[in-house]
């Protein structure tokens, strides 16, 4: 029998979460982000689930081949574009669209053979100061593409740093208006934060990510309340049970002490399974379906949970990590993180099973 850990993904929840990001923007298509093994899901099983999207967002072109290999014909755009000029000759041979976010890039493009053509999506920088080109810089390399055959099409794009909180994306926004207004070329600019709340920033085209897969991009409201299904639930099981008494501490460190008797279930699930290794004690978890805490420090292949309440609860009870039933955000919230991480972590030893 193999290690009891899995990730189910729910290709049915995938596809409801898409239909949602669409029915938010109906003005709009839809790349959908499936950076990041599509948060961790598994690159082919998102973009199966994904068919009805009319693009893909990516980073790495191995992967962008990868889905054209898969028969993906949806537009595929390169978020980072490409880093040599190997890359853009791929890119091109594979009608991938990419990023521009430097001066650099269009000097790559100049360097293509002539027959080359790309469509390209031009980033700004309008504020997150992590890549994008200067809004004053813009109109040197819009001139420089407009004279330029290899360069099929153009897309503005920006992202936002704040579009998940009350600060929202006002001053974003704004710089990016102010930067592109005059140039009436089609716009992407809403991540799901934006998608959900700014409707005003949609615009041609939406890139969702987080909110395909089930989770909140915001701190203060659920994935259930904005109506998103949970696409990737974590399970393992109790391999394990310990009786406590009172003064035995659990695991490393002996970080935790039993305070009065306990039953403690050991979970086949560590960090190097991608469960963050900085959840406290405390950090809600689910054995057969009931909810109950994380006990002591999380190891490299196991953790504890509390079972003193559960006596019906031993070897081979379910768990559930996150998923169904427990949302990915709360117990990404109880560790000092986000659900993002919590996807994006999951080893490569942890299987990933399909499912409709
Ligand atoms: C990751 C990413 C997105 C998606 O962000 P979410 O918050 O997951 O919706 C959109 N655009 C760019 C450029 C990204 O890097």
């Amino acid at each position: 029998m193999p290690r009891p850990i899995k990730a189910i993904v729910d290709l049915s929840a995938l596809r409801s979460n898409l239909a949602l990001a669409k029915r938010a923007a109906p003005g709009a298509r839809t790349l959908a982000v499936v950076k990041a093994n599509a948060y961790g899901h598994g690159l082919l099983n998102a973009a199966h689930a994904f068919e009805d999207a009319d693009g893909f967002a990516i980073l790495e072109i191995e992967n962008a081949v990868r889905l054209r290999d898969a028969g993906c014909r949806q537009p595929i755009v390169l978020l980072e574009g490409a880093f040599d000029s190997h890359d853009l000759r791929a890119a091109a041979e594979y009608q991938l669209a990419c990023a521009i976010h430097d001066r650099d890039q269009v000097r790559l493009l100049q360097e293509l053979p002539a027959a080359a053509r790309l469509d390209l999506f031009v980033k700004l920088n309008t504020g997150m100061n992590r890549l994008g080109i200067a809004p004053r810089a813009l109109p040197d390399v819009l001139d420089a593409l407009r004279g330029e055959p290899r360069a099929r099409s153009v897309t503005l794009m920006t992202h936002f740093a704040c579009a998940d909180d009350e600060r929202g994306v006002e001053e974003q926004w704004g710089r990016f208006e102010a930067a592109t207004r005059r140039f009436e070329l089609p716009c992407t600019v809403a991540n799901s934060a934006a998608t959900l709340r700014y409707p005003q920033t949609h615009r041609d085209w939406i890139r969702p990510g987080i909110i395909l897969y089930g989770a909140s991009p915001f701190a203060d409201v659920s994935a259930a309340t904005l109506g998103l299904k949970p696409s990737m639930t974590l399970v393992s099981e109790i391999i394990g049970v310990q009786e406590l008494a009172p003064g035995d501490a659990v695991g490393y460190g002996a970080s935790f002490v039993a305070q009065r008797p306990m039953r403690i279930g050991i979970v086949a699930c560590g960090y190097a399974d991608g469960y963050p290794r900085h959840a406290p004690s405390g950090t809600p978890i689910l054995v057969a379906g009931e909810r109950t805490t994380t006990v002591g420090r999380v190891s490299m292949d196991m953790m504890c949970v509390d079972i003193t309440a559960m006596p019906q609860a031993g070897r081979g009870s379910p768990v559930t990590l996150w998923g169904a039933g427990l949302s990915a955000d709360e117990v990404a919230a109880a560790a000092g993180t986000i659900s993002y991480e919590l996807f994006c972590a999951l080893a490569p030893r942890v299987p990933v099973i399909e499912q409709e």
